[in-house]
């Protein structure tokens, strides 16, 4: 018997033992749901004495929108994000929310979509509960700006308040914005008008709970306003200090900054936003 013979003997009886084991197997993955989510997504550290919970609420990949990077060009962005191993021709961006524990507030930034929308987003109260979070210890919510991924989780699927006992506090130039029967009338049809009616509809029934904000000033414990305008009129980041530690949450970073350093996205007033803004 030759060595090619012999090879062709050998593999062939693998295959014949192989066989009656890879098609129970096929059978039985082809019977298995597929999940469509992944596992449950937090990160923990410590600022000074304060534990830091990131909460990641999932993440969408589609297509690179016009404007959606300000100052670089679309070859070399779409070039990153291959190389970050995006979806070929897409962008993948994460929503993450920031809980903060100072030990005598639990305070959570930005609440993601919520539970309205499906995997692979619409993660938060779950990776919460992976987390050790119980939505009803959450003594105050932070909100950065008013868009969908960062202030509809304020609504549970009931439609009541998602994190009852919670005090809500929203930039206060967002807050006079979005909710200005004015400014919503000089918004053009179309993405920037949907921030104005989806802002009412996710406040609506909870505006007892809302407080806003002033940049420059305390709004928890050890936690900052940083006026980041340009996003929207009241973008807010937040500076968190505790002994020596010290932290900038800014909500309108992205993975594609990893990728393309130097690229922004929350520059300057957006001018889709122009329209509406006063003056
Ligand atoms: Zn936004």
């Amino acid at each position: 018997m030759n060595g090619l013979d012999r090879r062709a003997l050998v593999s062939g009886a693998a295959a014949a033992m192989l066989a009656p084991w890879a098609a129970q197997t096929s059978s039985a993955w082809a019977a298995s749901p597929v999940s469509g989510k992944q596992a449950p997504g937090f990160y923990r550290f410590k600022v000074g004495d304060f534990e830091i919970t990131i909460i990641n609420e999932g993440a969408r990949s589609g297509p690179l929108r016009d404007g959606f990077v300000t100052n670089v060009g679309r070859e070399q962005v779409l070039a990153a994000a291959d190389s970050a191993y995006m979806p070929k021709g897409q962008v993948t961006v994460p929503f993450n929310a920031v809980a903060v524990n100072t030990g005598s507030k639990l305070v959570l930034i930005d609440t993601g979509y919520g539970s309205g929308v499906s995997p692979p987003v619409g993660m938060l109260t779950a990776n919460l509960a992976a987390a050790g979070i119980d939505t009803k210890d959450i003594d105050v919510v932070l909100i950065s700006h008013f868009h969908p991924d960062h202030m509809d989780g304020l609504k549970a699927s009931s439609g009541g308040p998602a994190f009852p006992r919670a005090e809500i506090k929203v930039p206060s130039l967002d807050w006079s914005f979005y909710m200005s029967d004015e400014s919503m009338s000089r918004a053009p049809e179309g993405r920037v008008r949907g921030y104005f009616e989806n802002s009412r509809k996710v406040l609506q029934g909870l505006t007892d709970r809302v407080t806003p904000y002033e940049w420059g000033k305390e709004v928890a414990p050890g936690i900052a306003a940083v006026g980041t305008p340009g996003h929207t009129p009241g973008h807010t980041s937040f500076a968190i200090s505790s002994g020596q530690g010290r932290l900038l949450v800014c909500r309108r970073k992205n993975s594609l900054r990893l990728a393309a350093p130097g690229s922004r996205s929350c520059g300057p007033p957006a001018t889709r936003h122009r329209a509406a803004m006063p003056g």
